[in-house]
């Protein structure tokens, strides 16, 4: 296993765009972030040290499921009659069932090391909850999670996850917090949204000083915490003499797919350009990457974070409640974001009916059935190997399986009952409503 994680900005030709504050439009420096987190992940968050040593409280903590597996799809190359080696990096075995606690668990010890009480975060399906709660489990921290009403309601599994792992949820909105009372107040039915979960975690933590604030993906130091799956992955090709062509990763905020990449990204950099092509999938229905603009917006639906130079769709741009939850974001995480503008990676956009497809024949061969959020990841990887059969080039494809779906089984009955709603952006209602929030994209003071 791995024992450092490994800081892409160390390496990068040029620097991201910092983030701003949104009433001066100035750098976001580290004390605006100080009443939210830690001081050892605001460090790591501005950090360009090339290697962070991973403390050995959290190597105990990721030795109950690591190193996670690296398989060859076998059975998947037979069916599709493919010469390309298609080999995945499997996420699933975590406590979670995902990539979120490599996160998940520093996170929790910077903070109890800091003397931190409790954190709060916001959910969506419940994957990043999960994690968290777990997480805090192992260091004596109280976890308290605000869901998203729609999803409490219809998907209690995680819930009962976070409780069983001893944190409290409460369905956002709540009448815990002023963004949930007046919520509450204008509609007392409200479904909620990500953007409102978040305003309520946020809102608790910035007023108790024993209480701090986590995030799942799209920061600097979360996408630093998930490389340890692309070392581990390194070091696993490296025994088998195997050199990878082609990685592809699905993309919501973006933390598995850096997590993934990254490291393979510094070798090709130090080879001057020379190694595999690193391609970002993400849903039809939310194109950041490869319909979005590339500017200046806030992280959550309220406005209420830094402005971030991120591909986006814009922040208050709804997508369609399609099954893979994680992919569900406005924006991207800015790295991923200046990765793209630099032409550093690729990106494509894949529809619901073929993640599933594909997700389907996985299970059929491999035995595991995947989230839909990496189904993208291995539509794409499908489309490279039945390239190959054309071609009959032996591509090495890599990918990351970054969760298992036990419990977004619902989505499968939707797709084998043919019942699933695909939308592309051939769409024009699409169009319509990513350019009208685009439209809305704040002005940057100053
Ligand atoms: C949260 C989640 C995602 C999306 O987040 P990223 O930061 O883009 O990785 C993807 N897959 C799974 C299984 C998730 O839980």
């Amino acid at each position: 296993m791995p024992t450092r994680w490994y800081n892409l900005l160390a390496d990068l030709p040029t620097a991201p765009p910092p983030p701003l504050h949104p009433g001066t439009g100035q750098p976001v420096g580290p004390e605006d972030l100080a009443p939210l987190f830690p001081a050892d992940l605001v460090a790591q968050e501005v950090s360009t040290e090339r290697y962070v040593d991973i403390p050995a409280e959290v190597q105990d903590v990721y030795r109950l499921w690591r190193p996670s597996p690296l398989y060859r799809a076998h059975r998947l190359e037979k069916a599709l009659g493919t010469p390309a080696r298609i080999y995945y990096k499997y996420e699933g075995v975590s406590p979670a069932g995902s990539h979120k606690p490599n996160t998940a668990v520093p996170q929790a010890y910077y903070n109890a090391r800091a003397g931190v009480r409790r954190l709060t975060t916001e959910t969506g399906a419940g994957q990043w909850g999960t994690a968290l709660a777990f997480a805090c489990a192992q260091f004596g921290l109280e976890c308290e999670v605000w869901q998203v009403r729609a999803s409490y309601d219809a998907k209690p599994y995680r819930r009962i996850m976070i409780e069983t792992f001893g944190g409290q949820v409460h369905p956002s909105p709540s009448d815990l917090t002023e963004a949930g009372r007046a919520m509450l107040a204008s509609d007392p039915d409200s479904p909620g949204s990500l953007g409102l979960a978040i305003s309520e975690a946020v809102e608790v933590a910035a007023q108790d000083p024993t209480t701090c604030y986590a995030l799942g993906s799209v920061l600097n130091h979360v996408l630093l915490h998930q490389t340890v799956i692309g070392e581990e992955a390194l070091l696993q090709l490296a025994k088998i003499d195997e050199t990878v062509n082609v990685i592809v990763g699905c993309t919501g905020g973006g933390s598995n797919f850096g997590g993934l990449t990254f490291p393979f990204l510094r070798e090709k950099l130090a080879a001057g350009g020379a190694g595999p092509v690193v391609r970002a999938v993400e849903p039809a229905s939310c194109p950041s990457l490869t319909q979005g603009t590339y500017a200046y917006d806030f992280g959550d639906v309220a406005g209420m974070t830094p402005l971030l130079k991120m591909h986006t769709l814009g922040h208050d741009f709804i997508p369609d409640p399609i099954h893979a939850g994680g992919l569900r974001y406005h924006g991207m995480s800015p790295l991923i974001s200046h990765l793209y503008a630099e032409g550093l990676i690729e990106a494509r956009a894949k529809t619901q009916q073929d993640c599933f497809a594909a997700g389907v024949l996985f299970a059929r061969t491999e035995g595991i059935v995947p989230a839909p959020e990496p189904t993208h990841a291995l539509a794409a990887a499908v489309d490279e190997a039945l390239a190959c059969v054309d071609t009959g080039q032996e591509k090495v494809i890599l990918t990351a399986l970054c969760g298992h779906g036990h419990l977004d089984l619902p989505a499968y009955d939707a797709y084998l009952r043919g019942s699933l709603v695909d939308h592309t952006w051939e769409d024009t209602e699409l169009q319509q409503s990513v350019a009208a929030a685009l439209s809305r994209l704040p002005a940057i003071p100053g």
